[in-house]
């Protein structure tokens, strides 16, 4: 799609390359709402600390 308007994972600056941020070189993506959300990934992080705890003693 042409126009495209990406989001630096990185430092958070706004570009229309694809491969990376034109200001640090970090990796780029489209800023649209994922199927997952980062909180989402840090409850399954939280998930597995509590397993871990619960099988020791
Ligand atoms: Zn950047």
């Amino acid at each position: 799609m042409k126009g495209m308007l990406r989001r630096c994972a990185s430092c958070g600056t706004y570009t229309l390359r694809e491969n990376d941020c034109p200001v640090c070189g970090g990796q780029v993506r489209i800023p649209h709402p994922a199927k997952f959300s980062p909180q989402d990934r840090f409850s399954r992080f939280r998930i597995a600390l509590k397993e871990k705890e619960g099988s020791c003693g």
